[in-house]
């Protein structure tokens, strides 16, 4: 354990003290399931502590391998976790299927790719590094279902008692015959380890015979074996399981308290939030995504930003003093990208391209850096530093270019150019942008009122209407 001390210790130069204080406190005393998948956004509530810190703390120390950090593919119908994956590598570009809600979907990053944190097994060992021996209900709750799927111990208790109406461990190679009654609702026979699932749309008069179902269970997994039409009565279900694990063949109703309990849920982190996040690009630029991977976001904000007339700046005060005033607004720039919850995607000359999970977080960091402009040009007695900003909203795709993770689209087209109609401190934004209300708001705060123009876009439109924000 002293080691495993020392390691924390160490932490505490690249992470915020106070997280890496609360992160030891829980490897050292906390319970199993508290170190598994650990949903970073709920952490950093429970213990009133930065979200960005939190995150940032976790990164680091996945970094440094007390932690190991899984991407997980989430059903967006139940919350189950489709795929985990170590390196966003792995995620997949065709179809996850989930068994339970029957259906197939394509892995967006955006809400659907969860990023949680697991701690190493050379730190502490804990049940879930051995999942196929967990209890039946851990399987599910540490294993089968995200860390944002609200559960809470009476929850739990609801869905195993009102919901299910058998769970069995069937060991691998072996049978076993459950005898049922089913009542007069949909019956869903769902298997978490093999992700199979067996529906029995329940209708008609009650019967006193015995109906029969197979079921068998296979290392490749068939997602739904599909609807059978059956009585209201007695059932005799035969088992095989035929994998080589264990499987956890279980029976529920589908009502509505069912529907109500895997409904709830809680914020988490988001594949989409942890490739906007600065530290995560940092520390983890070669575990990003593979050179043909192409990953859809449905929706992220563009910031571009461009410091006017620098040629001319090198010529009025010299190389050397340009030099310093260039690095003093990239030092500035990117400090509020960061705290701002956004990522510097890259720096073109004297431009930078950012990103931002949500559009008020944008606008708000475009408004910080006008002012920071103002304050750098007010302490030289000057007005050398003016950066022209551009603010876009919409979908692209996550790629890889130039060894780097950047974005690919018209999205990303559009807030370059956006960003070339500004010709001074004005900060040009675009529909999509304007109409979220946080960003309403955030301007009306800040008493501007947004100009409409209709402006053309070089190479992509005659006309568009854009909002200029004095
Ligand atoms: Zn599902």
């Amino acid at each position: 354990m002293s080691d495993i001390r020392a390691q924390f210790a160490l932490l505490k130069q690249t992470a915020d003290p106070a997280v890496v204080d609360t992160m030891q406190h829980v490897v050292e005393n906390g319970e199993d399931h508290e170190l598994n998948r650990i949903n970073v956004l709920d952490f950093s509530k429970q213990a009133g502590l930065d979200e960005e810190r939190v995150i940032s703390g976790f990164l680091h120390a996945a970094r440094n391998g007390l932690f190991d950090l899984t991407w997980n593919v989430l059903c967006p119908g139940c919350g189950g976790v489709l795929g985990a994956h170590g390196t966003l590598k792995s995620l997949r570009p065709d179809d996850y299927h989930c068994g339970l809600c029957a259906c197939g979907y394509e892995a967006s990053v955006d809400e659907q790719v969860e990023v949680a944190f697991t701690v190493n097994p050379r730190v502490r060992r804990i049940a879930a590094h051995d999942p196929n021996t967990l209890p039946v209900w851990d399987y599910y709750k540490q294993i089968f279902w995200s860390s944002g799927v609200d559960f809470d111990k009476e929850s739990f208790a609801t869905l195993a008692d009102e919901v299910t109406l058998e769970t069995l461990e069937l060991p691998a190679g072996e049978k076993a015959v459950l005898a049922l009654q089913l009542p007069r609702e949909f019956v869903i026979v769902f298997e978490p380890v093999t992700h199979s699932a067996q529906f029995i749309d329940v209708q008609g008069e009650p019967t006193k015979e015995r109906q029969q179902l197979a079921l068998v269970y296979n290392k490749t997994p068939t997602p739904t074996g599909g609807t059978r039409i059956m009585r209201p009565g007695p059932l005799r279900l035969a088992l095989e399981n035929q994998a080589d694990l264990r499987v956890l063949p279980s029976v529920f109703v589908a009502n509505d308290a069912m529907h109500r309990l895997i409904g709830k849920r809680k914020p988490f982190l988001t594949a989409k939030r942890m490739l906007s996040n600065q530290t995560f690009r940092d520390v983890f630029k070669a575990d990003n995504l593979n050179v043909d991977q192409r990953l859809k976001i449905t929706s992220l904000t563009f910031l571009f930003t461009d410091l006017k007339g620098s040629t001319a700046l090198y010529e009025r005060v010299g190389d050397l003093a340009a030099f310093d005033l260039v690095r003093a607004h990239f030092h500035a720039l990117l400090d509020i990208i960061a705290s701002e919850k956004g990522a510097v995607v890259k720096t073109i000359g004297d431009a930078v391209m950012a990103t931002f999970v949500r559009p008020e977080h944008a606008i708000v960091a475009g408004l910080r850096m006008r002012a920071a402009m103002d304050e750098l040009n007010l302490q030289r007695g000057t007005d050398d530093l003016i950066v022209k900003i551009g603010i876009h909203e919409g979908p692209c795709l996550a790629v890889m270019l130039n060894e780097r993770q950047d974005y690919f689209g018209q999205t990303v087209n559009i807030a370059s150019r956006v960003q070339s109609l500004s010709t001074s401190q004005e900060i040009h934004i675009t529909g999509p942008v304007l109409e979220v209300p946080e960003v309403a708001a955030i301007l009306e705060r800040e008493a501007i009122t947004p100009i409409q123009k209709h402006a053309a876009l070089r190479g992509i439109a005659d006309r568009m209407v854009v909002y200029e924000i004095p």
